[in-house]
């Protein structure tokens, strides 16, 4: 057993030949849907991830709530079995599990390890639900694992079963939003022609001293009371990327404007602009504002930036996401109730 101290807290890899194996020696138990996608060497990881991944350090200092995960990745022909957890601070902030396992693979074993994690496991004292990732880890995943085939595990402390599914289920491509004409997106052609805009002037500022042009996007939001905001990418040299969908986001908030219509993207002229995963759960967390309301959802519209656009919700860009509003439904009830400036 090796043992160092990581950015997240104690990292902990046990190196295991094949031989070492004990089968059959943990009492975790795959539920029935499971075993369709786990191939019983993988179960037998499983297992041994799960019960590493309880002894994982986490510090959540804020929310109180420990994300525990593990894997194990097979490299030079040895097993690794390789822990993760969260940790908080401040505003708040925090290091998510995923990416902290993620971060210790390739710490590890090297950077091209993470493409051979075949599984996240997460050990959970309470019941598995069906939210998965935050858009941010969802980013990460899909830059370092081969998400295509990488499952996401949970096991349940209280009756030691196992729950696995497809991390793809979590992943929407831009190019899968529906394309519509100008004339079935649910605005007045004069907001829309406003919106994009607005949208593709912000995308020719921003700041890109390190960001690819392909990735660089400009996004306007519309509010229900009619105000118009809009924010462009932002790099900068500590690589806090600052993203424009959250940009108008906080520029409305600050206004007390908690209610969006609708919100455009734009990238280069000519192609369809990239929206990341934490965009997506920032736009989210702010349209689950006007669920709570019984409003429809934001409108979230895809612009080429000459004449074509696609068209759909943050609800169905970023599926099994999850909020505030999930968590904690009356303090988001009183928090906009006493800080909503809509008259
Ligand atoms: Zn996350």
């Amino acid at each position: 057993m090796k043992r160092g101290l990581g950015l997240t807290g104690w990292v902990v890899m046990l190196s295991l030949s094949c031989a070492d194996r004990e089968p059959g020696a943990s009492s975790w138990k795959l539920s029935g849907p499971a075993q369709a996608l786990v191939e019983p060497s993988v179960a037998s990881q499983i297992s041994r991830a799960l019960d590493a991944a309880e002894r994982a350090g986490t510090d959540p200092s804020i929310s109180r709530f420990q994300v525990r995960a593990a894997t194990v990745v097979e490299q030079g022909g040895e097993e690794h079995v390789i822990v993760g957890g969260n940790t908080e601070y401040q505003v708040p902030e925090a290091i998510h599990g995923e990416t902290s396992l993620l971060n210790h693979v390739a710490n590890l074993l090297g950077a091209e390890a993470t493409r051979a994690v075949r599984f996240i496991a997460f050990y959970t004292e309470g019941t598995c639900g069906t939210s998965l990732s935050c858009g941010d880890c969802r980013d990460y995943l899909l830059a370092t694992t081969d998400f295509e085939k990488l499952l996401v595990v949970c096991g349940q402390v209280s009756d030691h079963t196992v729950q696995v599914r497809r991390f793809a289920e979590a992943v929407v491509p831009e190019d899968r939003f529906p394309e519509v004409a100008a004339d079935q997106i649910p605005l007045p052609g004069s907001e829309l022609q406003s919106l994009v805009q607005a949208a593709r002037q912000a995308q020719s500022r921003g700041i890109t001293l390190f960001t690819s042009g392909e990735r660089h996007a400009g996004a306007a939001g519309l509010s229900i009371e009619g105000n118009l905001y809009r924010a462009a990418g932002a790099d900068d040299a500590a690589f806090h990327y600052r993203y424009p969908i959250g940009g108008l986001l906080q520029q409305a908030a600050a206004q007390g404007d908690y209610f969006i219509k609708a919100i455009v993207i734009a990238g280069v002229a000519g192609s369809w602009p990239r929206v990341s995963y934490r965009d997506r759960q920032y736009g989210y967390e702010s349209s689950s504002f006007n669920r709570r309301r019984g409003m429809d959802p934001i409108h979230l519209i895809l612009t080429d930036g000459q004449g074509r656009y696609r068209l759909t919700t943050f609800e169905q860009a970023l599926p099994f996401a999850f909020s505030t509003d999930a968590f904690m439904p009356r303090a988001v009830d009183q928090f906009l109730a006493s800080h909503d400036a809509s008259p």
